[in-house]
């Protein structure tokens, strides 16, 4: 394993073709629960639990599968804000799911890096 990835260069943080690019840059609404300088989290636009949002980097990442050992503090982050978020709305003390899908067998149907922090529900096990 690399421990020496270098930062994404300026010009791969942004795909215009990209939907949650396109909502992280305000061109394309959302309802916005948390925000900061590295992340967003918005709320699923069709929603599969009482609770139902989407964490995901600013910068333009297709999937958890493109993350390397330089996205260490981005991905501590994310999990830190979805938790924040999990007592925010609620969910925290019932249990709560947080899933990312990557690809196609995966589920994922937006190629931009995103974690559903899912709860107000039960889930099943394994997943469908
Ligand atoms: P995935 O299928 O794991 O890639 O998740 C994509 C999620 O984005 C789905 O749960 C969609 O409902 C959600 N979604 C799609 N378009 C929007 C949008 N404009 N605003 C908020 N959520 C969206
Ligand atoms: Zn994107």
């Amino acid at each position: 394993m690399s421990t020496e990835t270098p930062p994404r260069d300026e010009a791969s943080r942004r795909d215009p073709s990209c939907l949650f690019c396109r909502i992280v840059a305000g061109e394309i609404p959302s309802t916005q629960v948390a925000a900061d300088d590295t992340v967003i989290a918005i709320r699923d636009i069709a929603p599969r639990a009482p609770t139902h949002v989407l964490v995901m980097p600013r910068d333009h990442i297709a999937s958890a599968a493109d993350l390397t050992d330089a996205d260490a503090d981005l991905v501590g982050h994310i999990f830190a804000t979805a938790a924040e978020i999990a007592r925010a709305e609620g969910i925290a003390d019932g249990g709560y799911r947080i899933v990312t899908n990557i690809g196609a067998w995966g589920g994922q149907t937006v190629d931009h890096l995103h974690f559903h922090v899912m709860g107000g529900r039960a889930f099943s096990w394994p997943p469908g």
